[in-house]
């Protein structure tokens, strides 16, 4: 293997000039992935950008309008621990409290996270489900993708060439619940299948958004859900029909974890699981 040349910039335009400028650069934020990668020889970037010099790029930050930008060299410990990120945006806090173990989620990013974009990592549908926008950064500028956008295919995001994620954009918390439910082999493994809810309650009523992990190249989500539990929330019948919907939407492969067939079974028994839940949250409240 060749040594990469390791670069540590101080700003983001000087991180995206020199992804710009380097064939076969790669960013380095964790490298919780990156490095075991090279460790395994999966991975043999010509450069290293490291992201964590870059001040703007630490922490999460509340904003005038009273939503958050998570910075995308956050640690997943520091997002689960963050008891702002409360109501219906507890869903991230519930899915960063379940990566791995403590020692991953103290080196983890959510940048990293995100911009690997494993199709069974906690943080895709959380995003989804928070009605998140991710922040990309390239040599021109910066411009948001809504997290629901931001995933293509498998390990494959709205990133082009020489692009990286700066941070995560969190509208404000509405009252309600946010809820992560995993399924997985073993505590700390990634999902066969997840599910991540928010609830919203007002005056008018429960405004419901709901997306699946695991189950497919991105976050799996279904119009017809929302709007099913939303317009019948804590209805048996309903989380049924929005468990369903979810499902057939679902593009599951068979892997070391599950068959495609198991996880299409169990979308549906996790999803009622979850409203189950929330619902209890809600009245709770
Ligand atoms: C043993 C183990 C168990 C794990 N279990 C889980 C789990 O249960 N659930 C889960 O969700 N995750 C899990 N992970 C993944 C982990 O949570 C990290 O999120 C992941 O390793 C990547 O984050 P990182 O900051 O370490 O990124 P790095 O390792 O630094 O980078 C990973 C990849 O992303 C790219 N990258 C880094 N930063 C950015 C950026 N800002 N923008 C664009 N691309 C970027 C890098 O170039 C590289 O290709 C596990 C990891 C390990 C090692």
């Amino acid at each position: 293997m060749s040594v990469p040349g390791f670069h540590r910039p101080k700003s983001v335009e000087d991180a995206a000039r020199l992804l710009a400028e380097t064939d076969g650069a790669r960013c380095l934020s964790g490298g919780a992935t990156l490095v075991a990668m090279m460790n395994a020889s999966l991975a043999e970037p010509k450069a290293i950008v490291s992201l964590a010099g870059i001040p703007e790029l630490a922490g999460i930050a509340e904003l005038a309008n009273g939503g958050f930008r998570i910075g995308a060299m956050t640690r997943h410990a520091a997002t689960a621990g963050d008891a702002r990120l409360a109501g219906t945006l507890a869903v991230l806090r519930d899915a960063a409290r379940q990566i791995a173990n403590p020692v991953v989620r103290n080196m983890g990013t959510i940048g990293g996270s995100i911009g690997f974009a494993d199709p069974a990592a906690d943080y895709p549908p959380a995003l989804v489900a928070a009605n998140a926008e991710v922040e990309i950064a390239n040599a021109a500028g910066r411009r948001r993708v809504a997290a629901r956008d931001f995933f293509v295919d498998w390990y494959t995001t709205a990133c082009g060439p020489g692009e990286f994620v700066t941070g995560v954009y969190l509208p404000p918390p509405r009252p309600g619940a946010g809820l992560y439910k995993k399924l997985a082999r073993v505590s700390g493994d990634f999902a066969i299948a997840s599910v991540a809810l928010s609830a919203a309650k007002d005056a008018n009523g429960v405004s419901i958004r709901i997306a699946v992990g695991g189950c497919g190249p991105r976050p799996i989500r279904a119009d017809a859900a929302d709007a099913l539990l939303s317009a019948k929330f804590g209805d048996a019948a309903a989380a049924a029909a929005a468990g369903e919907a979810l499902a057939a939407a679902a593009d599951p492969v068979d892997d070391v974890r599950a068959s495609a067939e198991y996880r299409r079974l169990v979308i549906p028994r996790l999803v009622a699981e979850t409203v189950a839940h929330a619902r209890a949250a809600l009245e709770a409240r």
